[in-house]
């Protein structure tokens, strides 16, 4: 591919002008060309991760034996508070492999939020069972307790709270509907790395825990994911069907229906690095919410919740607003990329997606409707985060 010119550079820049006083009100258009588009996330990658890829590359083991497994299963277990950490080629086999741990299986019903990613829900129908919605608590954008409570059948197995942008769900209330129940709590912790409840840290809250490692998550090993507990017999579970459900002692005999589920020594690798540095940089993106909430504090905006007794990291930053309209939001969304902002809607309800039934959740449609994420990063900058709140309050008001 040729390389860039000057000339290319002022023809996409004439371009790019011609098109912003076409979509951009007037005030909202000299950041154009003074900045790069500033993106919602990227990851935090240096000389540490190169290093330890390289050696991982160069030892030959590149496949899931080798050494940064172990280092990184342990390492993760221990920044949890569990005895056990499984790694696992990405967040979503992590949560299937979770709900395979305990049997769910078709005939079972298992709890979901309204208002989370898809895969927390595309892993419970892998499973053959139903996942049932309940709605959110508009304090904590996580599960509500009471709603849990209504949605319970005879054929109710598991719950999987999801500590949603960051926040734990109560997990108190909920595990105490699952032991009254007899119910297994998967913790969905994709989101929240960190985070803590009354002291706790997440993924050591429910029966298992489960992670996702995938490029915008606070910490990162490309794909990947992990799964935590206290158990051994489930830990022990988790690995046997993440290598094929083969014993243990007789090669190549299976016992069950097994799943090739498994983390890379390059993947992990990266992970160990990555995981060195998470106090900073779960410090880095608090500091980021601080700048965020100073900026936007006079607004109609409210940010990531914040509850007692809990310690949120911040994901991405949110911001939701009562008066938005899923058309006016997603006009936000749109003017701040003409601005060179990168921003993102909130997630839709699962139940508005065609293939799940359930809902409407009102709390879950509200929420989603009227809520956005804005960059969030390390090396985010203090200007970077005035010039986002500059454009998002003169969009909001125009
Ligand atoms: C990212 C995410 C997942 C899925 O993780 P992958 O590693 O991308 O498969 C699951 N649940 C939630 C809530 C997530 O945000």
């Amino acid at each position: 591919m040729r390389s860039k010119t000057m000339e290319d550079v002022a023809r996409v820049t004439r371009k790019a002008q011609h098109r912003s006083d076409l979509l951009a009100p007037a005030e909202l258009r000299p950041t154009l060309w003074t900045h790069e588009l500033i993106p919602i996330s990227k990851p935090s990658l240096g000389s540490l991760e190169n290093s330890l890829v390289l050696d991982a590359l160069q030892s030959g083991w590149i496949s899931s034996k080798g050494p940064y497994i172990e280092q990184f299963e342990e390492a993760f277990a221990e920044y949890c508070g569990t005895r056990h950490c499984i790694a696992v080629a990405n967040g979503t086999v992590g949560l299937h492999l979770a709900l395979a741990v305990f049997g769910i299986t078709s005939g079972d019903e298992v709890i979901v939020p309204d208002l989370t990613f898809v895969a927390t829900a595309s892993a419970v129908r892998y499973t053959g069972a139903t996942p049932v919605f309940a709605d959110i608590d508009p304090d904590t954008w996580c599960l509500d307790p009471a709603d849990i409570a209504k949605k319970l059948t005879k054929r109710t197995k598991a719950i999987i709270p999801v500590h949603l942008y960051g926040h734990p769900a109560p997990m108190r209330e909920i595990n105490e509907l699952a032991k009254k129940n007899g119910l297994i709590v998967v913790e969905d912790a994709a989101e929240a790395h960190g985070a803590e409840y009354h002291g706790k840290r997440v993924g050591a809250l429910g029966d298992v825990g489960v992670f996702s490692f995938y490029g915008n998550k606070i910490i990162t090993t490309g794909e990947g994911g992990a799964l935590t507990t206290d158990s051994d017999e489930w830990a022990e579970r988790a690995k046997f069907l993440r290598d094929h459900a083969m014993d243990r002692n007789i090669r190549y005999w299976h016992t069950d229906v097994g799943f090739n589920y498994r983390m890379t020594n390059i993947q992990a690798a990266i992970g160990v690095a990555q995981l060195r540095q998470i106090e900073p940089f779960i410090n880095e993106r608090r500091e980021i919410l601080e700048h965020y909430r100073r900026h936007l504090r006079h607004t109609h905006f409210r940010l990531n919740p914040e509850t007692e007794g809990m310690r949120p990291v911040n994901w991405m930053t949110s911001v939701y607003a009562d008066s938005l309209t899923r058309a006016t939001r997603d006009e936000l969304l749109a003017k701040l990329h003409s601005v060179g902002v990168d921003s993102r809607p909130f997630f839709y309800p699962i139940t508005a997606l065609p293939m799940y039934e359930g809902g409407p959740n009102p709390v879950s449609a509200r929420v989603s409707s009227g809520g956005l994420n804005l960059p969030t990063y390390i090396g985010l900058t203090g200007s970077d985060i005035a010039q986002v709140c500059t454009s998002l309050i003169s969009a909001f008001d125009s």
